[in-house]
This record gives C-alpha cells, sequence and structure tokens, in this order.
C-alpha cells in the first residue's frame, strides 16, 4: 500500500524536494507577504495580526534548511527540527511510486 508523497518547494531555499505531507517540518506562512505571520520584514518579531493568522498556510521545510536552522536553535536552546527526509521513514511497501 502507498503513500501520497508531496513535492514542492522547500520555503527556505525553494529547492523542490520531496517529502511525506503527514512528516515534513513545516512553518506558518502569511500568502500575503510571504513571510510567518509574526515576523516583520526586517527579522525582528510582533504580535501576529488575526486577519493574516486566518489567511496563513504551513509551507514544508526541506532537511538541508532544518540542519541550517537548527544550528541556531541549539545555540538558543530551542526545539529542534526534524533534519531527516521523511520518505527515509516509510518502508519500501509505503513508498510512493516513481513517475
Ligand atoms: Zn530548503
Amino acid at each position: 500500500m502507498g503513500v501520497m508523497a508531496g513535492m514542492s518547494a522547500c520555503i527556505g531555499c525553494r529547492t523542490v524536494f520531496m517529502y511525506d505531507p503527514d512528516r515534513v517540518p513545516s512553518i506558518p506562512i502569511d500568502p500575503a507577504t510571504g513571510l510567518p505571520p509574526d515576523l516583520n520584514p526586517d527579522g525582528t518579531t510582533r504580535q501576529p495580526d488575526p486577519q493574516a493568522v486566518a489567511r496563513m498556510t504551513r509551507e514544508p521545510v526541506c532537511p538541508r534548511c532544518c540542519r541550517a536552522a537548527n544550528i541556531v536553535r541549539r545555540l538558543n536552546s530551542l526545539p529542534l527540527f526534524p533534519e531527516h527526509d521523511t520518505l527515509d521513514e516509510l518502508t519500501d511497501d509505503q513508498r510512493p511510486l516513481p513517475g
């Protein structure tokens, strides 16, 4: 039995990658700004606008960007993102068929 595989651009580096949609690390993004609802364009944080929260979508983050983010998160004692390929967790009969 197969599972659905997702494939889209990473929100961090725009590299297209495949992932398990149920397990891929993701971050909330306001489509109007392309940023998380609590982030200003200059990188400072703010209280999220309720309208931005209402329209936000979760966007996948690739393993390479998770590893890069974890360097800073480790220094700040924050919870780490998973750094592995989510498709690696699947058994052969769960992997999406090529093509
Ligand atoms: Zn990335």
